[in-house]
């Protein structure tokens, strides 16, 4: 091994994910996550090894190398893991190729044209269903026949590590009559995972279920920042706005679906059938193991969840399938976020609206304080992995504190 790859470590030799860092002495540029350390993307291209462009490992975003293709991309990504296992490959003996990943600052690795949140969870959606709604009917009766989902905001979702400040909006406080305006009470997150759009399609033209995965280049972790209050008084009947708007945070490595590949698994069976532009053959769900961490300031972590990717009732094919179903054109870097990720058991719920049931519950944490929602200098982390065998790859993680209301 060219270099050395600690046992467990998220980054091992079958993930190598993708990202934009930089030092001091480096400026904004692709890199491949290697167990501590990142491969410097373009000093690698220096060496002549890739026939493409040198620019496009040297932009401030990924775009212009996903767009390459993944007849190109997926090259890269094996090249690598081959040269990175022969002691005397191009790689040998280079040590600057390498950068120390605690020595390194993580950027937004894609430009996001556009952001959509589905709401693909069964648990999740009935979850909030029986809280906000009706206990009996907590499900709508368009929900298992389409992946429902709304257009999000591009423009504020930012990287692991970038601080949230606590947002202000309407709401309208229990039994009142009129509604105030102030700092969200009930700031929450939302465990998700989004996928990264690789490939540009026109107006008009549609991506089928079977067509999808070679149009998606990877997975993030993706924090749906949420402020349930506000939520609750805008949302009818129009959707989610200013309740979500405010902030995204999404880890920093874009792991790639043919690093993913090992863990296909099959989803939920959809009862009742779903359309034919809907249906799909073969595994397409993914066993991946999700974590939320709650730290207070000064504190120490706390893990409130642990759900998996695996319980979505419809999975990232359909979603797609159905985005693009009449003539939506998406773009590379374009975002799409699972909704939240939630499981049966109680501990499972991906979100502090269902983990303390509408803060009915509170979750009592180590150092003795009560949450039911998200308090001004707590850290929220999500974290991922999946393990088959002797692989095991993680997605590191996306960790963010929440600074009181400006
Ligand atoms: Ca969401």
């Amino acid at each position: 091994m060219i270099i050395d790859i600690p046992k467990n470590s998220d980054f091992s030799i079958h993930n190598l994910p993708f990202g934009i860092f930089s030092t001091p002495e480096r400026n904004k540029r692709a890199g491949i996550a290697v167990g501590e350390h990142i491969l410097d993307l373009a000093a690698v291209h220096d060496l002549g090894v890739f026939d493409f462009d040198e620019k496009v490992v040297r932009r401030r975003d990924l775009n212009d190398f996903i767009a390459l293709g993944k007849a190109v991309t997926t090259k890269v990504r094996t090249d690598v893991q081959k040269w990175l296992q022969d002691d005397h490959s191009v790689l040998a003996d280079k040590p600057k190729l390498f950068v120390k990943q605690s020595e390194a600052q993580m950027h937004m690795p894609v430009c996001v044209g556009d952001y959509t949140d589905f709401y693909s969870s069964m648990e999740h959606a009935t979850n909030v269903g029986k809280m906000f709604r009706d206990p009996e009917n907590a499900l709508l009766p368009n929900w298992k026949h389409i992946p429902v989902g709304y257009h999000g905001r591009a423009s504020s979702i930012v990287v692991s590590g970038h601080p949230i400040h606590r947002p202000k909006g309407q709401t309208l406080p229990k039994e009142a009559t009129q509604p105030i305006f102030g700092p969200t009470q009930r700031l929450d997150f939302e465990l998700e995972m989004g996928f990264v759009v690789g490939k540009n399609t026109q107006m008009g033209q549609s991506i089928s279920t079977s067509e999808a995965e070679d149009a998606i280049f990877g997975l993030v972790l993706f924090n749906d920042w949420s402020a349930r209050d506000i939520q609750k008084w805008e949302y009818v009947p129009l959707g989610p706005f200013l309740a979500k708007n405010f902030a995204s945070s999404i880890s920093p490595w874009i792991i790639t679906l043919e690093a993913l590949e090992p863990f296909r698994t099959n989803g939920p069976q959809q009862v009742p059938e779903v359309l034919p532009y809907l249906q799909y053959e073969g595994p397409k769900n993914y066993d991946i193991h999700l974590e939320v961490g709650i730290t207070p300031n000064g504190g120490t972590e706390n893990t409130v969840c642990h759900s998996n990717f695996k319980h979505m009732y419809w999975n990232m094919a359909q979603q797609l399938a159905h985005h693009t179903v009449n003539g939506c054109n998406v773009h590379v870097g374009d975002m799409m976020a699972s909704g939240t990720i939630s499981g049966k058991g109680e501990n499972s719920y991906g979100s502090m609206l269902e983990l303390a049931w509408m803060g009915t519950k509170p979750i009592t944490l180590s150092d003795g304080t009560q949450r039911k929602f998200i308090h001004d200098g707590d850290t929220v982390t999500l974290r991922a992995h999946a393990e088959k065998d002797d692989i095991r790859i993680g997605f590191g993680e996306v960790s963010t504190k929440v600074l009181p209301a400006r």
